[in-house]
């Protein structure tokens, strides 16, 4: 029977009605005087001017958002906004839409005399959508989340039953009545597929262009929920979320163009009058399953290239992370239609029901314990998969490493995001000749980490309290082996505010050097010569990346290249998957493919072959009928061909000419 999709949901009955309360006096600002709350208010209005079921800027009561916000600003971002809004306000009002309306124009264009337009477009436009649309206020929080239902649901109504509509909520797919809630969002992804397959990539990238706008407009609200949720620093949140999100959509926006067009390859000399290329094509649906330590940028980035590479996507955020409607919202705002992008909540149980779909690709980010089950569940139906797994990563000190560099490195490559990163320094050697200074300035510079999640602290607490006893399982195994904390040493093992714990005297016997400790533990220990370091660096069962750290340029580049690993930082930590450029994956237990850089938007592609030749009477010389005679031919055209030298070459060419009259002649005489 069909289903027809893309209906949006009626709004639902308890929203609140809406208020124009345009006439009604304004609260004041404890920050922006009369006249510049008024400006922003009519700004507000102009791009926000509200809908049937929601209020327009004023009436959304923005203004305490904005009193909220305005302490985090830097006081000479206020000074400029409020100099901003004394200008604007003296201009009429047609030439203030006139001046939106080109700062918008001016957004998605590149040219570098418009930077004045973009930035008003960034800072004004973005501000007014970031107030409007902040999750955190009351009054129009739930207008929005509300606004997003249309996303969250799909409408499985049958032709001529009205009462038998039936929804499947995205965000509790489980508890849908319907059993084939999996074909109905395969469906819906295979009907948006067509429309977004059929797009040039630089209308796309018009799509990722307008969401990368959005991003930098909205990033405090995206921090602000990416800290509530997943406990980390606000700095880790801009660095990881935002900054980062932007740089990758940066990397799409300045490349994808080109990489995915037609790539001619040269045609062997054997084949002449042939050409040859490499077409990029959609592969069809990508399922995205990704985990929480970094949830934005796990979603934002991986659905940009497979969006850009012309699929359809299902998106399954992480249980304790789920940023319940900020995707979809962001990628609303960016133009994109209900369908090209389907964020399904839910737990491991819904991962693995969306595999039963069917996808034309499983993108996977999280542990190797949950990267194999799906491996083996995508084997059985043959579904290409790339796993993006975990690490335990090596850093490793020579004795010419600058030490305060050192130090620095090894302690934000050991506790950024608490240490919940896939590429955190999880062991770290130093050279026997600088271990006891190093080990001196590390342990004083850890006990200065300040633990919160507001603007001036270090490390935010753990995700949960099952990952915080997962270290503290494995910091108390290393400590009953002879293992001893040289900080940290107050942690209750409770605490999700886990202090930094440097421990030495561990071994790689012991279970906390050989499974992912996920947390603030940097154990450390000394090395005497470069092969040990690298024998090492190298027992471990993982292999995503590692990093060198030596004055001695050619020393750390054998090094590097000595390690089995997909990435390897020499001097730097942490810095590979910063690049978009390269490619980002592991080897061993660290995973099966590449993410990021050309390699990585290619493999979201069906990179077809193609071979073309004009039309002809021709025979090739392989083809049927055979004969003793065009065997002897076919061999001295190959021994002519890959013989080398000169005379092997005239062989081949008298030998091509002579099967090719053969052929034609053998095929018209017929057998
Ligand atoms: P996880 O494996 O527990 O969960 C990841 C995702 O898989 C979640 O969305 C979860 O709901 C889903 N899932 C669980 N069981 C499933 C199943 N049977 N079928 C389908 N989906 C299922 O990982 P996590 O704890 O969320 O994340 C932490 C791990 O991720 C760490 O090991 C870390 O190293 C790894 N990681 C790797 C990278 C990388 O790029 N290599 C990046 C970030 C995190």
């Amino acid at each position: 029977m069909e289903i027809p999709l893309h209906r949006l949901n009626p709004a639902p009955a308890h929203r609140p009605p809406l208020t124009m309360a345009v006439d009604m006096p304004l609260p004041a600002s404890r920050f922006l005087d009369a006249v510049e709350l008024a400006t922003l208010n009519r700004i507000g209005d102009h791009l926000c001017p509200g809908q049937p079921d929601l209020p327009s800027f004023s009436a959304a009561g923005v203004v305490s958002e904005f009193d909220r916000i305005a302490p985090g600003m830097h006081p000479r971002d206020l000074a400029d906004l409020r100099l901003l809004l004394h200008f604007i306000a003296r201009l009429p009002s047609p030439f203030l839409m006139g001046l939106l309306k080109l700062s918008h124009a001016a957004s998605t264009c590149q040219w570098p005399v418009l930077a004045v337009l973009r930035q008003m477009e960034i800072g004004l436009s973005g501000l007014c959508y970031s107030l409007y649309y902040g999750f955190t206020q009351p009054a129009s929080g739930p207008l929005i989340r509300d606004a997003l239902h249309w996303d969250a649901t799909i409408s499985t109504e049958l032709p001529g039953e009205n009462e038998m509509t039936e929804l499947i909520d995205l965000a509790n797919p489980l508890k849908t009545t319907q059993d084939d809630w999996v074909s109905t969002i395969y469906q819906r992804a295979q009907t948006a597929q067509q429309r977004i397959g059929a797009m040039p990539v630089a209308e796309r990238l018009n799509y990722l262009r307008r969401l990368k706008n959005i991003l930098l407009a909205r990033r405090e609200e995206i921090v602000g929920q990416v800290v509530k949720e997943s406990g980390k620093s606000r700095f880790d949140a801009l660095v990881g979320e935002i900054f980062a999100v932007c740089d990758g959509l940066d990397y799409l926006l300045k490349n994808a163009g080109k990489l995915l067009k037609d790539e001619k390859v040269p045609t062997s000399i054997a084949m002449m009058g042939k050409q040859s290329r490499i077409c990029y094509e959609p592969l069809g649906t990508v399922l995205i399953i990704a985990p929480w330590n970094y949830p934005f940028n796990q979603a934002i980035d991986p659905i940009a290239i497979s969006f850009v590479t012309g699929n359809a996507t299902i998106f399954k955020p992480s249980e304790l992370t789920p940023l319940t409607g900020l995707v979809e919202s962001v990628l609303q705002q960016a133009g994109f239609e209900p369908g090209w992008v389907q964020v399904v909540y839910g737990d491991g149980q819904v991962g693995s029901q969306l595999i039963d779909g069917k996808p034309n690709k499983i993108f996977f980010t999280g542990s190797v314990a949950t990267g194999r089950k799906i491996a083996s569940k995508a084997a059985v139906s043959l579904i290409p998969v790339e796993l993006e797994l975990g690490g335990k990563d090596p850093m490793l000190v020579f004795e010419d490493a600058d030490l305060e560099r050192a130090v620095a490195g090894a302690l934000w490559g050991g506790l950024t995001n608490t240490g919940q990163s896939c590429t955190a320094v999880e062991r770290l050697y130093v050279h026997e000749a600088i271990y006891d200074t190093f080990k001196a300035k590390l342990v004083a510079r850890a006990r200065q980490i300040r633990i919160g999640i507001d603007l001036d602290d270090d490390m935010g607490p753990m995700i949960s309290d099952r990952q915080t006893a997962i270290v503290r399982d494995l910091v108390e195994d290393a400590e009953r082996h002879g293992a001893r904390r040289l900080t940290g040493e107050q942690w209750n093992g409770i605490d999700r505010r886990i202090p930094p714990i440097i421990l030495e005297g561990s071994s790689h016997a012991m279970r906390i050097n050989q499974e992912e400790i996920f947390g603030p533990v940097i154990p450390i220990f000394r090395f005497r010569t470069e092969a040990e370091a690298i024998q090492l660096a190298n027992d471990s069962s993982f292999g995503l990346s590692a990093s060198v750290w030596s004055k001695d340029m050619t020393r750390a580049e054998r090094v590097a290249r000595a390690l089995v690993t997909g990435n390897v930082s020499i001097n730097n930590v942490m810095v590979t998957e910063g690049n978009h450029y390269l490619p980002f994956g592991g080897t061993r237990d660290s995973g099966i493919g590449r993410y990021k850089g050309r390699y990585g938007l290619h493999n979201f592609c069906n990179m077809k072959s193609m071979m073309m030749e004009k039309m002809s009477g021709k025979i090739e010389a392989n083809w049927y009928p055979y004969t003793a005679e065009k065997y002897r031919l076919f061999d001295q055209l190959t021994t002519g061909l890959y013989g080398g030298g000169l005379s092997h070459f005239v062989r081949f060419a008298k030998a091509g000419l002579g099967i090719e009259s053969l052929a034609a002649k053998l095929w018209k005489k017929g057998r």
